[in-house]
């Protein structure tokens, strides 16, 4: 059996970034390990699998680069949920309050089937604010979102409360 890994030792914080006074969780250094990525993404698979998605959905951008690989090892489809003005053709949007303002989340007309089972990935869950905008906008959508994954949870701020009933899966949690 290979060496267990302590991934949270490849996650880099970073201060003040990219505002003072936040810090700044970075992923970078646990992707640029192959063994700790490796070991990253198969335990995302088996935290995901057990909810059987037709269909992952990546919050850009950080979620495109978990969405992918997992799309590939548990046989389903993706789609991306991607800022204003990205996507071709007819899109669906939703905008949702920010801490200061408002930002808009679209995704393909046609992205989901009325029904599909889909998880929502992304990197981090901090306020939550992202992930439940994903959901509404996929539900709106049609879709029936089973589920959402982070690798890193800021457990402090309450953000898997945004979500109701759509339980969350997390790798690693920092109060
Ligand atoms: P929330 O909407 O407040 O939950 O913030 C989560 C979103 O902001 C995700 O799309 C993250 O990629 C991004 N984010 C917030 N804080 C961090 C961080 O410390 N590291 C990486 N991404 C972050």
């Amino acid at each position: 059996a290979r060496q267990e890994i302590d991934l949270k030792h490849y996650i880099r914080h970073i201060p003040d970034f990219p505002k003072p006074g936040i810090l700044f969780y970075d992923i970078s250094t646990l992707m640029r390990n192959p063994d700790a990525w490796q070991m990253a993404m198969g335990r995302l698979a088996r935290q995901v699998a057990p909810f059987k998605p037709d269909i992952l959905a990546a919050v850009e951008s950080r979620g495109f680069l978990t969405a992918a690989p997992l799309a590939d090892r548990l046989g389903c489809g993706m789609l991306m949920l991607r800022k204003r003005g990205k996507l071709p053709g007819k899109t669906v949007s939703h905008t949702y309050d920010l801490e200061y303002g408002s930002d808009t989340l679209e995704i393909q007309h046609d992205a989901v089937q009325p029904g599909q089972r889909v998880v929502i990935m992304d990197d981090l869950l901090a306020t939550g604010g992202t992930l439940a905008a994903s959901a509404t906008l996929l539900q709106k959508a049609g879709a029936d979102v089973v589920a959402a994954s982070v690798l890193v949870e800021l457990t402090g701020l309450g953000g898997r409360a945004r979500l109701g009933d759509i339980p969350v899966t997390t790798l690693l949690s920092y109060d």
